[in-house]
């Protein structure tokens, strides 16, 4: 397969509406996240898609201005904020291979040290948001979260659940294990409760695919996107591609072969460098808390347009 020369971009309308039938048809949509009860109540029947060009033109189909939970996809944000202000001073705390295991895994923490594996595993997101709160108020971290993503995809309306940020709170057994494990080993500089504070609202920030695919072009490495480094859009691509489909990164390496970053709340955003930012969202997820429909809707895509990066 060959890359796609622009003027097949004009084909690619169909190719949405095609994929967006398909996933119609599909019976085997997966189990909605239920850890977090508010996000247990989405109907599983929906799925949206978008790509947005480096020109702005976005093109899109099904639920594609449903307001979804981004959840893990804040990931992708916090570490670039991260990144801006640290540089590689993150890596002492936080490192760069997949880990194999469940987002939310305790187990390597306590094998391994307070080290996580990557940025994208819970334990490691939550260093990463610890980083950016030893020079600003949770407060100010949060509204830097959001306007990065409101510049990015042209948008000022994107917000936070205050509704889905108390549900997770309320039952945040497993992060809150994981948060005082790295204050035990000394790779928390705040109080977990402070920590966890952002977290649980970065996760819970609403946004449809249109908006996700628009903001997601400042991974693109194009002139017209250049929100952060060109040397920090490669480490994220990279660490997305290897990590940030959790235990599943492999399975999506494969069959999608591009940049990937997913969330429980069933979204997934993937970049095709120097060409597209993609979104999709299908609320229903797989073994690994993936989207079950936007994993194989990202598959067909790929394949459909020669985006993959390794073609
Ligand atoms: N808020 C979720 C959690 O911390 C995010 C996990 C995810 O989207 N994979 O468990």
């Amino acid at each position: 397969m060959t890359k796609t020369p622009t003027l097949e971009l004009h084909g690619l309308q169909e190719v949405l509406d095609g994929i967006s039938r398909a996933m119609e048809r599909e019976t085997e949509r997966g189990r909605v996240a239920d850890f977090i009860p508010e996000l247990a109540c989405v109907d599983k029947s929906q799925f949206g898609i978008a790509v947005a060009l480096s020109s702005g033109e976005v093109f899109a189909s099904g639920d594609a201005q449903t307001q979804f939970s981004i959840q893990s996809i804040s990931k992708v944000i916090t570490l670039a904020m991260a990144l801006g202000r640290l540089g590689d001073g993150l890596w002492a705390r936080v490192g760069r291979e997949p880990s194999g295991l469940a987002f939310n895994s305790i187990l390597q923490l306590e094998q391994e040290g307070a080290r996580p594996r990557n940025p994208f595993v819970n334990a490691g997101a939550i260093v990463v948001t610890d980083a950016i709160l030893a020079t600003s108020e949770p407060r100010e971290v949060l509204a830097e979260i959001l306007q990065f993503l409101r510049t990015a995809s042209g948008d000022n309306s994107i917000h936070i659940s205050e509704l889905v940020a108390k549900s997770e709170a309320n039952s945040a057994h497993r992060n809150l294990a994981l948060a005082h494990m790295l204050k035990a080993r000394n790779n928390l500089v705040n109080e977990p409760s402070r920590v966890l504070g952002v977290y649980f609202h970065q996760c819970a920030i609403e946004m449809t695919c249109v908006q996700l695919a628009s903001a997601g072009r400042f991974l693109m490495s194009t002139p017209e996107t250049n929100l952060i480094s060109a040397e920090n859009i490669a480490c994220i691509n990279a660490l997305m591609m290897t990590c940030g489909h959790y235990d599943g990164s492999g399975e999506f390496a494969y069959r999608v072969g591009l940049p990937g970053k997913s969330g429980v709340g069933g979204g997934i955003l993937a970049i095709v460098p120097g060409r597209a930012s993609i979104a999709i969202w299908s609320p229903g997820l797989n073994e690994q808390g993936n989207s079950a429909l936007g994993t194989l809707a990202a598959e067909k895509l790929a394949r459909r347009m020669g985006w993959s990066i390794f073609v």
